[in-house]
């Protein structure tokens, strides 16, 4: 999912206001980080299965330029990304509402 504009500012101003300290890569030392234009996801592991209705859990990805260390933000703590009830999506994708851990909508 491509970041907005607007919450590409948001990120960068959140990131800037939680961030105690320099921000220096903890593997090269330098400071020259990237926020990636979109929201990606880790999923549950299930031993090399894709699991459907699986948790999914939206990720901000922070990449060092010089080194490529990366660090992971997720959306929803973030505040980025609105969580909604469960028996909305539910009902949306036709699935049981036990079976959903993580639920996330669009952002804009
Ligand atoms: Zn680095």
């Amino acid at each position: 999912m491509k970041i907005s504009p607007e919450k590409m500012t948001e990120i960068i101003g959140l990131l800037n206001k939680n961030w105690k300290g320099q921000k220096i890569c903890p593997i090269c030392g330098n400071n020259n980080w990237n926020v990636s234009e979109n929201i990606a996801e880790i999923r549950e592991y299930n031993k090399g299965s894709f699991i459907v209705s699986g948790s999914v859990y939206p990720t901000v990805i922070i990449t060092c330029n010089i080194c490529g260390y990366t660090l992971n933000f997720n959306a929803i703590k973030l505040g980025i990304l609105k969580t909604d009830t469960q028996e909305k999506i539910a009902l949306k994708f036709n699935v049981y509402p036990h079976i959903l851990h993580v639920i996330y909508v669009d952002i804009h």
